[in-house]
């Protein structure tokens, strides 16, 4: 199996494993006790809470921990949308965002909320001119994701972090797909709340967080007990605490490394399909993306056929986000940057892993060509397309 989708979820690093099998055994008090066992359970979940806060440039007071990425969205919008309503309604966001944030978004507009959706460029970047322009005295919040999951653009955040602060609005970002692949800090970048989700990097899946700058006024998503500083009820999810604690040490530790070497698969993948392959073209900004993320589309081509016959040969890829790939619609994203319809449905989204290797990225380019090939031979548009151009 050749797998080819870092951006849907990775797989839990084996010492990430390794740190969180104590929890489930020997060690499986509650934290909220104050016998010896639960307080090597909380003594764990405090020391993870430390390694993310020092990753970010935060304190450790800062970070509470939720079920994952699409809770950390819909509590910080959802809640500091709740807790400023009487400043204003109005908040900021993009067309690219993930659908924990775009759904969250539509919500708050059902109660009484107004929102700006911010256009992209081709390369799906957002204008920090275009966000000036879309203030108003009634902002109270900004969210723009810190890096897109399917074209893989890197936002200019510490710019928006910068317009967010100069005017005294809140500045939430989605860093999902950023952290732990790129360097991130929140005081440099001003960032009020940033979410992110262990599952994307190597850790195990259902355990996130929410970093919530001292000082902003934000309610609870989850009432019950004082766990999280009275802000997310809850037994902690220790296990997952714990291995997103060492997933989040193993990323930093290994970033740089893992980056240069993702870099220049990426670049040789993106190359041999540019070169190779006719009628196809790359999405997403080529230099600000994302070290392991390639999204490509191939005129002629249904994404979803390319998929199955990828399949076929052991190769995991996706066609766009997994929550949207069994639905019809083309990816919002895609269209956002201004594809039509039919070019949107033939992408293909390549996400690779420190793991992958130039013979696995030949294998792909090789197999991909004779998919494209045969599947291009099946369409009708494409035979009218190569007579029109002989003609
Ligand atoms: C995966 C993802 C999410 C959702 O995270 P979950 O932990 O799966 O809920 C949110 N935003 C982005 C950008 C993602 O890639």
């Amino acid at each position: 199996m050749i797998y080819l989708d870092n951006a849907a979820t990775t797989r839990t690093a084996p010492e990430v494993v390794e740190a969180m099998l104590p929890y489930f055994t020997e060690s499986f008090g509650n934290p909220s006790t104050i016998y010896s066992l639960g307080s090597a359970s909380k003594k764990a979940v405090n020391q993870a809470r430390k390694t993310i806060a020092d990753a970010l440039g935060a304190n450790m007071e800062e970070i509470y921990f939720t079920a994952g990425g699409s809770e950390s969205d819909n509590w910080a919008i959802k809640a500091t949308a709740e807790a400023y309503a009487g400043k204003g309604r109005h908040i900021i966001t993009t067309k690219i965002e993930h659908h924990a944030v775009l759904h969250t978004c539509q919500y708050l507009e059902k109660h009484g909320f107004e929102v700006t959706y911010l256009d992209v460029d081709r390369d799906g970047l957002v204008d920090p001119e275009q966000l000036k322009a879309a203030i108003r005295p009634d902002t109270i919040l900004i969210t723009i994701m810190f890096a897109n999951n399917e074209i893989g653009t890197i936002e200019p955040i510490a710019e928006i972090g910068a317009i967010a602060k100069e005017r005294g609005i809140l500045f939430h970002t989605d860093a999902v797909q950023a952290f732990g692949q790129v360097p991130i800090n929140v005081d440099e970048m001003h960032i009020d709340m940033l979410s992110s989700s262990a599952h994307k990097l190597n850790g195990p899946k259902g355990i996130g967080f929410l970093y919530i700058r001292k000082g902003v006024k934000i309610r609870s998503l989850i009432h019950g007990g004082a766990q999280e500083r009275n802000r997310r009820a809850g037994t902690e999810n220790v296990t997952g605490i714990v291995g997103f604690g060492a997933a989040v040490e193993r990323a930093v530790r290994t970033m740089e490394e893992r980056a240069n070497k993702e870099i220049e698969l990426r670049d040789y993948l993106i190359h041999r399909l540019e070169t190779e392959i006719d009628y196809c073209w790359l999405n997403g900004h080529r230099t600000k993306r994302l070290p392991n993320n390639v999204n490509f589309s191939f005129l002629f081509i249904e994404g979803e056929s390319m998929l199955i016959m990828l399949d076929m040969k052991g190769i995991c890829a996706s066609s766009g986000s997994a929550c949207t790939s069994g639905s019809l619609d083309p990816s919002h994203v895609l269209l956002a940057i201004g594809l039509k319809h039919e070019e949107a449905h033939g992408s293909l989204r390549l996400t690779l892993s420190e793991e992958n290797t130039k013979e696995e990225i030949d294998f792909v380019v090789d197999n991909l060509k004779q998919i494209v090939e045969r599947l291009r031979s099946m369409s009708p548009l494409y035979e009218d397309f190569v007579k029109k151009n002989k003609a």
